[in-house]
């Protein structure tokens, strides 16, 4: 249904690139503005230029707070106010394992990840509270449910922004400001295609065999930043073939031939 946000005026950061483009792209299809805030300003400029006259773009390090907060003005005084904050904007991290990892991303990470969402989120619902509520996403992953080897400072951070986030919603839910989560997995974007095979982690690791794409992580942004999620605050969605949920059923029957314990009469 086009439309949906009509009328409203949306931020997401990160939306030079990936996910946080495809769901700037949604936001605007649905009728709303949308302020890209990046810190890649050729890349942000490229997207809102293409949007046209309902996309502006913020030049935004998300880890400051000065920088978040003259977002937040700027997407006020250009559109006129600010009813939905994407808080997308990420980093992976180093992918060593954790006894070789030096920890010298760690600040960088937890800067970006972690603190630029908790800044987006109060910078926003500071807004949102003096006018009306709103509706607030931020962007986790599957590697902040699911722990595992490697990308350990990121993994933390991811685990963060998830208990951060149902926090804040109880928080702010006396404000009509609603606060969730999108966790995705395996959509190839900039950010893991340099690190790994993404088409090979989907075969290994994902019930649904189909290729994620930024377009699906935006649909669920879309969905809860919509009327369609009023009552919903405070959760986790995945977006991402149903990873969190189990491994594929041809991993099973592997690991079930593998260690199956011989019949009687065979050998
Ligand atoms: P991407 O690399 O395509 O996009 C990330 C964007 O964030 C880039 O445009 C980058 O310039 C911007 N950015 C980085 N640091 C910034 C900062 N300090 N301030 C403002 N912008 C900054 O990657 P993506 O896959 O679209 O990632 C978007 C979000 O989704 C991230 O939070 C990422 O952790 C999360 N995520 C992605 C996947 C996936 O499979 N691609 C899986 C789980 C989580």
């Amino acid at each position: 249904m086009a439309g949906e946000l009509a009328g409203k005026v949306a931020i997401v950061t990160g939306g030079a690139s990936g996910i946080g483009q495809a769901t700037a792209e949604l936001i605007v299809e649905e009728g709303a503005n949308v302020v890209i805030a990046d810190v890649d300003t050729d890349g942000g400029e490229e997207v809102a230029a293409k949007l046209g006259d309902a996309a502006a773009f913020q030049h935004t390090d998300v880890s400051s707070a000065d920088d978040i907060q003259a977002l937040v003005d700027f997407t006020v005084e250009r559109f006129g106010g600010l009813h939905v904050m994407v808080n997308n904007a990420g980093i992976a991290g180093s992918p060593r394992r954790f006894l070789n990892d030096d920890l010298r991303d760690f600040d960088r990470v937890l800067a970006v990840n972690l603190r630029g969402v908790m800044l987006g989120t109060q910078r926003a619902g500071r807004h949102m509270v003096d006018n009306g509520g709103g509706a607030i996403v931020n962007t986790t992953s599957i590697a902040g449910i699911n722990a595992g080897a490697g990308f350990t400072t990121y993994r933390a951070a991811k685990a963060a922004v998830i208990h951060f986030t149902k926090s804040v919603a109880i928080e702010l839910a006396e404000h009509a400001i609603r606060v969730n989560c999108i966790a995705p997995a395996h959509i190839e974007t900039p950010i893991n295609s340099s690190l790994y095979e993404v088409s090979e982690i989907v075969r290994l690791m994902q019930p649904l065999q189909r290729q994620g794409r930024p377009r699906d992580v935006a649909e669920a942004a879309l969905y809860l930043v919509s009327d369609r999620a009023a009552q919903v605050t405070g959760v986790v969605l995945p977006v991402d073939g149903g990873t969190t949920a189990g491994l594929p059923a041809s991993q099973q029957k592997s690991i079930s031939a593998a260690t199956a314990r011989p019949k009687d009469g065979e050998q």
